[in-house]
């Protein structure tokens, strides 16, 4: 085990500053530009072959998986959350 992975282990989960709920994850929502084919079928349009054709916006939320509170709006704040940083 290398030094990074004992802090790591060391660590206890962060928790959320509204609910105080213990965090292992957080819920991310972002916007995602997406290409598919949208086919005719069965008398409605039906979105087949998707592909992702670009990064995710600026516009992103971290949100708790408990209660949801809208907590970080970037990945370095998110980053720092679980490093113990904020
Ligand atoms: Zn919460």
């Amino acid at each position: 085990m290398d030094e990074a992975e004992e802090v790591a282990g060391s660590l206890k989960p962060p928790r959320c500053p509204r609910c105080g709920a213990e965090i292992d994850h957080l819920r991310f929502f972002g916007y995602e530009l997406v290409r598919a084919d949208a086919i005719f079928f069965h008398n409605k349009i039906e979105y087949i072959r998707w592909f992702s054709i670009g990064d995710f916006a600026d516009d992103v939320e971290y949100r708790c998986p408990k209660c949801d509170a809208l907590l970080f709006r970037s990945e370095d704040e998110a980053l720092k959350f679980f490093r113990g940083e904020l």
